[in-house]
């Protein structure tokens, strides 16, 4: 196309022209054609709990879904967090959801609670990782793509009455621009009324003064408007989670038994969990799962391709290309490859020098131990040597002196025989 042609059609007036139709054309069913594709398509929505280990995590999934998930228990002593997704097809109606629940396994109990959130953050990206590959490939297929993207995060909170720990500042600081982060108060049986009301008051003040940000139910579609609005003031919700039924009246409800009374998990009167329910699943579902590709993933996606070298063309700067981002980030990449592979070369230079230096210095070492022991050796076989001169000195010596004592023995015995004949002869003779 001649670059006039472009500059025409760039030009062309922007602004469409209002035309009334005379009668029924049937665009009007654009609306039920995208629920029926929808439906057909069916819905993924992924929740991430995270809390300490004990807090009600799993029993409050049973509880909003109505059924038993299949969990392990968690111990208490896991040496780091780690992520565990479980994913279930349920089916209400008509209506197919891939409901994906990702528990933060061993949170909140190491001792060392600096990298406790790092794990999650980590989940977190990984997923958005996955899908901007998945766009990015040149046959994608995200109409059949299992979206593991996390639309919600149910931070619990433990009900002590005092306020938020650090590790939970620290934790929803991390995650908020990640993720829509819902919190909520558990096990609220534990708390009075009175005390869960000043509880709520200074979690909310806290997670402001810290610049925490958490998901606000949108107040922009008039038909959720009141009811999102009313249910921001009750942030975070106080919930009790049971999956036990207990017959209050002549009705089986969900509730907990204690010796002094029922609490009932519907009961709005003891807990939020019926807002909860209502506000997650009910009416915000889809908004959360809007909010999670336009704003988290949207936020994730641009700083990825930033980083891989991307850019928008703005209005006066040339259009940009793909084909220079890509040559210039090869450039990038092989001259930094060219750099490491250098550096690993000079460090491998220097390493076998350093391990010749040491082998030198094992060796002199060696010699002077072996001439040291040579010299040792050598004055001790000097000694020997003399000792045994001395010794062969000694035995002819006393050798000498043996044979002049044997010569005096034998003279001597030798006398006293010849003594008795001459005894004789002089008596025969006289
Ligand atoms: P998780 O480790 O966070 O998944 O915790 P669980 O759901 O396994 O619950 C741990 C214990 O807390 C179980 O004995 C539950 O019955 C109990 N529990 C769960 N929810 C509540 C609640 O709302 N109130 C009270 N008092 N106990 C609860």
């Amino acid at each position: 196309m001649a670059a006039t042609d472009l500059e025409r059609f760039s030009n062309a007036d922007p602004e469409p022209r209002t035309l009334s139709l005379g009668g029924h054309v049937g665009f009007d069913s654009l609306p039920d054609q995208l629920v029926s594709k929808s439906v057909t398509q069916g819905f993924s929505f992924n929740i991430l709990c995270v809390g300490e280990t004990g807090i009600g995590k799993s029993t409050l999934m049973n509880t909003l879904f109505n059924t038993t998930f299949e969990t392990e228990e968690a111990s208490h002593h896991e040496e780091c967090v780690h992520l565990r997704p479980q994913t279930y097809d349920l089916q209400e109606s008509n209506v197919q959801l891939k409901l994906t629940i990702v528990d933060a396994v061993g949170f909140g109990d190491q001792i060392n609670k600096d990298e406790s959130y790092r794990p999650i953050v980590d989940y977190i990206d990984a997923q958005f990782e996955n899908y901007l590959q998945e766009e990015l490939k040149i046959r994608r297929s995200l109409f059949d793509y299992h979206d593991t993207r996390i639309h919600v995060c149910l931070y619990f909170i433990t009900p002590t009455g005092h306020s938020l720990k650090s590790l939970d500042l620290v934790t929803m600081k991390k995650l908020d621009s990640k993720v829509n982060i819902i919190p909520i108060i558990a096990k609220a049986d534990t708390i009075s009324k009175s005390e869960l009301h000043k509880f709520k008051i200074k979690i909310m003040g806290e997670l402001v003064s810290n610049g925490v940000q958490i998901y606000q139910f949108p107040t922009d579609d008039e038909a959720v408007a009141e009811i999102n609005a009313v249910m921001n003031a009750h942030l975070p919700f106080a919930v009790v989670g049971s999956t036990e039924e207990v017959k209050v009246g002549n009705k089986l409800v969900r509730a907990r038994q204690y010796p002094w009374g029922v609490v009932q998990v519907e009961n709005e009167n003891h807990c939020d969990f019926v807002k909860l329910r209502e506000m997650l699943i009910r009416v915000n579902m889809e908004d959360l799962r809007e909010q999670t590709h336009s704003r988290h993933y949207e936020l994730y996606r641009r700083c990825k391709l930033e980083e891989m070298g991307f850019q928008d063309s703005d209005g006066d700067s040339q259009p940009f290309s793909l084909q220079e981002t890509y040559e210039a980030k090869r450039k990038e990449f092989l001259s930094e490859l060219q750099r490491k592979e250098e550096e690993m070369r000079q460090m491998f230079v220097n390493k076998v020098k350093e391990t010749e230096l040491e082998l030198k210095e094992k060796e002199r070492e060696l010699q002077e131990k072996f001439e040291h022991l040579k010299r040792i050796h050598q004055e001790e076989k000097r000694k020997v040597e003399e000792k045994r001169r001395e010794l062969e000195e000694e035995t002819s010596a006393f050798n000498c002196r043996k044979a002049a004592m044997e010569a005096l023995q034998s003279q001597a015995l030798h006398a006293t025989s010849q003594q008795p004949l001459r005894k004789d002869k002089d008596k025969k003779k006289s």
